[in-house]
C-alpha cells in the first residue's frame, strides 16, 4: 500500500442532498472563489436521498390570509411533544420564507393558485395551508433548482461515489476525513478547514422504510466513533402510509388533498384519536391508531408478505385532481402494488421515515462535544443535524426546510471559519495508515458471514423491537441482538469480493458497521428513556413525565461496546409543555 494521498479544499461538505447542495450553493454565492469547495456523496450528486421528498416544504407566506410566524413555530414544537428546542424552531420559521422566495427566483416550477400564487397544501399537525409544493415531487425539483444554482460557479468540485469512512477530531478541532475512491479503491485523506456533515438519516436500519438504500448512518456513525454525541436518537418516525408490501412512501399530500384511512369495518377509525384533525393529526397520533386498529382486529392482511395494514382511500378526489396534484403517489402504487387509486383503495401500514435525532449541534448548526464545546471547523446540516426543531416527533414538510435553512447557516459559517483560518490542518500519517488498515481488515479476512446476513437480522430486530408500539423487555432483548450482531461483524463479517476497483461489497461491510453503531444508540437510548413522549410509545411507560424527562438525551461512545448516557435541558422560550390534543 503506498500510503495515503490527500486532496485539499477550504470547505469540504459530505452529502449531495438538500442540504449539501444549499451549503455549497451559499458559500458560492456570497464567498465566490475565495472559499474552494469539495462536495462528496457516495453516490451520483442528483441520486442523493432528497431527491425522493414528495409532499412539500414548509413555509409562512400568506400572513394575511391567517399563517403567521408564531403559528408555525407552535405547531412545530406542539408537533414534537415539547421537546424542540424552541430558539431553533424559530430561527428556522423566520428564515423559510426567503429560502422559498431563493428557490422561486432560482428557477423552481411551485405549484400554483388559479391566480398564478404560489399554493401551498395541508400537512399533519400545521394549522394553515403551509406546505410548498412542486406537484407531488418537491424534493426532486428543490435538488435541481440547487444544483442548477451551483453550476454558475468555478472552484468546487464534486466527489460522485467516494465513500467517507470517517471524520478526524484532535484536540477539539476538525483534523480532516478519509474517503475511500472507489475507482482506485485507495483512502484519500481530505484536508480541509471546515467541513459540514450533511449525511442524512438512518432509517435503512429498518427494513420495512420509506428511505433509499443509501440512508444507512453513515455520518451518525462516523461522528460517534469520534466521540460525538448523538442526540435523542430514540426518536424514530413511522410515517403512517408505507405502501404494502414494499415500504414506499405514500406522501403526506395524498391525505392533504383530502385522503381517507379507513378500517376493515370502512370506518373513518381517525376519528376515535383526533377527531379535530382527523387524518391530518401529527404522525405519530396517526401512526398509532393505524397500529390500534390492526391490533384490535380491525385491519387486513397481505397474504403473501403478512403484514398487516388498513387502506388510503383517494377515489372520493376523482381521476382528474389525482393526476394534477398526486401523479406520482399513483404511479407509484400502480407499478408496485397494482393498484390503481382512481379505482381502488391503497394498503398502506406505518414505515420508518425520519431520524428525528443526530449529531448534537448548536443553534447555529455547530457541531457540539458533550460538555457543549463547539469542535472547531465542524458543522452539521439538514437530517443528520439534531438541532432540535423536530424534537420527539416531526411535523411533516418542515424537513427540508430544515435542511435548506440549515444548510444555508451552515454554508455561511463553515466559509467565515474558513477565511478566519490560515491552513487546514490534517491528522499523523500513523492515523492515516491506521485508517487503511481499519478499512482493508476485511477484506483480507478469509471466510466469514456476508455483511448482508448481519445487516437483515438488524433490520428485523430493529423492524420488530423498536417499531411504533415498544417495551422495555423486548427492546433489552433488541439491544443484547444488535451487540450480538456488532460483535459478530466485527470479528467474522466478511467481504467476498476482493478487488480493489468499485468494491461495492466493502462498501456494504462499512455500511453495515455503520447502522450496527447507531442502532446501539438508538436501543440504548431508547431503553433509558421510560416514558412516552411523540414517537416513543412504550407500553410500560404509557404517560409522558415532563418531571423526570422534559430533557435531551446525548449518547456518546463509552469503550468498545458500550453507549454513555447524559442529558441537556430543553430550551423553552416561548411556550411550555401542555396536553397535546387534535
Ligand atoms: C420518501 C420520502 C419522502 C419525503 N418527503 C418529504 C417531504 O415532502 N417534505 C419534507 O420536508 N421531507 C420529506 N422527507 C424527508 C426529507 O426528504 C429528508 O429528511 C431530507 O431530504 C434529507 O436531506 P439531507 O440533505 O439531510 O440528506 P440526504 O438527501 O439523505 O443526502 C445525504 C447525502 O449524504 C451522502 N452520504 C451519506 N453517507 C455518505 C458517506 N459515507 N460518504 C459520502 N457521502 C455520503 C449521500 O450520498 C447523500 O448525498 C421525505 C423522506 C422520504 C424518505
Amino acid at each position: 500500500m503506498s500510503g495515503v494521498e490527500s486532496v485539499e479544499h477550504d470547505v469540504v461538505i459530505v452529502g449531495s442532498g438538500i442540504a449539501g447542495l444549499r451549503a455549497a450553493v451559499e458559500i458560492k454565492r456570497v464567498y465566490g472563489e475565495k472559499v474552494s469547495v469539495g462536495v462528496i456523496s457516495k453516490v451520483q450528486l442528483m441520486r442523493s436521498h432528497s431527491v425522493a421528498a414528495e409532499g412539500g416544504t414548509a413555509a409562512v407566506l400568506y400572513r394575511e390570509e391567517g399563517d403567521s410566524f408564531s403559528l408555525h413555530a407552535w405547531d412545530t414544537v406542539k408537533g414534537s411533544d415539547f421537546l424542540a428546542d424552541q430558539d431553533v424552531v424559530w430561527l428556522m420559521v423566520k428564515l423559510a420564507p426567503e429560502e422559498m422566495r431563493l428557490l422561486e427566483h432560482w428557477g423552481i416550477p411551485w405549484s400554483r393558485r388559479p391566480d398564478g400564487r404560489i399554493a401551498q397544501r395541508a400537512f399533519g399537525g400545521h394549522s394553515f395551508n403551509r406546505a410548498l409544493y412542486a406537484a407531488d415531487k418537491t424534493g426532486f425539483y428543490e435538488m435541481q433548482t440547487l444544483y442548477n444554482k451551483l453550476l454558475e460557479y468555478d472552484g468546487w468540485e464534486r466527489y460522485d461515489e467516494w465513500f467517507v469512512t470517517n471524520i478526524n477530531i484532535e484536540e477539539g478541532e476538525f483534523r480532516g476525513l478519509y474517503a475511500l475512491n472507489p475507482r482506485d479503491g485507495n483512502i484519500y485523506l481530505f484536508k480541509a478547514k471546515a467541513a459540514i456533515i450533511a449525511t442524512g438519516g438512518a432509517g435503512r436500519i429498518y427494513n420495512f422504510t420509506t428511505y433509499s438504500h443509501s440512508v444507512t448512518g453513515d455520518g451518525l456513525a462516523m461522528a460517534f466513533r469520534a466521540g460525538l454525541p448523538l442526540k435523542d436518537m430514540e426518536f424514530v418516525q413511522f410515517h403512517p402510509t408505507g405502501l404494502v408490501p414494499s415500504g414506499i412512501l405514500i406522501s403526506e399530500a395524498a391525505r392533504g388533498e383530502g385522503g381517507y384511512l379507513l378500517n376493515s369495518k370502512g370506518e373513518r377509525f381517525m376519528a376515535r384519536y383526533a377527531p379535530q384533525r382527523m387524518e391530518l393529526a401529527p404522525r405519530d397520533i396517526v401512526s398509532r391508531a393505524m397500529m390500534t386498529e390492526i391490533m384490535e382486529g380491525r385491519g387486513f392482511k397481505d397474504p403473501v408478505s403478512g403484514l398487516e395494514y388498513v387502506l388510503l382511500d383517494l377515489r372520493h378526489l376523482g381521476e382528474d385532481k389525482i393526476n394534477e396534484k398526486l401523479p406520482a403517489i399513483r404511479e407509484i402504487a400502480l407499478k408496485h402494488a397494482g393498484i390503481d387509486p382512481v379505482e381502488e383503495p391503497i394498503p398502506v401500514r406505518p414505515v420508518a421515515h425520519y431520524t428525528m435525532g443526530g449529531i448534537h449541534t448548536d443553534t447555529y448548526y455547530r457541531a457540539l462535544d458533550v460538555e457543549g464545546r463547539w469542535i472547531k471547523g465542524l458543522f452539521v446540516a439538514g437530517e443528520a443535524a439534531a438541532a432540535s426543531i423536530h424534537g420527539a416527533n416531526r411535523l411533516g414538510s418542515n424537513s427540508t426546510t430544515e435542511c435548506l435553512v440549515s444548510g444555508r447557516i451552515a454554508g455561511m459559517l463553515a466559509a467565515e471559519y474558513a477565511l478566519r483560518v490560515k491552513e487546514a490542518r490534517g491528522p499523523s500519517r500513523e492515523r492515516s495508515l491506521a485508517e487503511e488498515d481499519w478499512v482493508y481488515k476485511l477484506v483480507r479476512r478469509e471466510s466469514g458471514t456476508p455483511s448482508y446476513q448481519i445487516r437483515r437480522e438488524l433490520q428485523e430486530t430493529m423492524d420488530t423491537r423498536f417499531y411504533v408500539f415498544r417495551e422495555g423487555d423486548s427492546m433489552r432483548g433488541g439491544a443484547l441482538k444488535i451487540i450480538k450482531l456488532r460483535e459478530a461483524m466485527r470479528r467474522e463479517g466478511y467481504v467476498e469480493d476482493k478487488s480493489r476497483v468499485y468494491n461495492t461489497d466493502l462498501i456494504l461491510a462499512i455500511e453495515t458497521l455503520n447502522m450496527l453503531d447507531v442502532a446501539l444508540v438508538v436501543t440504548k437510548s431508547a431503553i433509558a428513556r421510560t416514558e412516552s413522549r411523540g414517537a416513543h410509545y412504550r407500553f410500560d411507560y404509557p404517560r409522558r413525565d415532563d418531571s423526570s424527562w422534559l430533557k435531551h438525551t446525548l449518547a456518546i461512545r463509552y469503550g468498545e461496546d458500550d453507549v454513555s448516557l447524559s442529558y441537556e435541558p430543553v430550551r423553552i422560550t416561548t411556550w411550555k409543555p401542555t396536553e397535546r390534543k387534535y
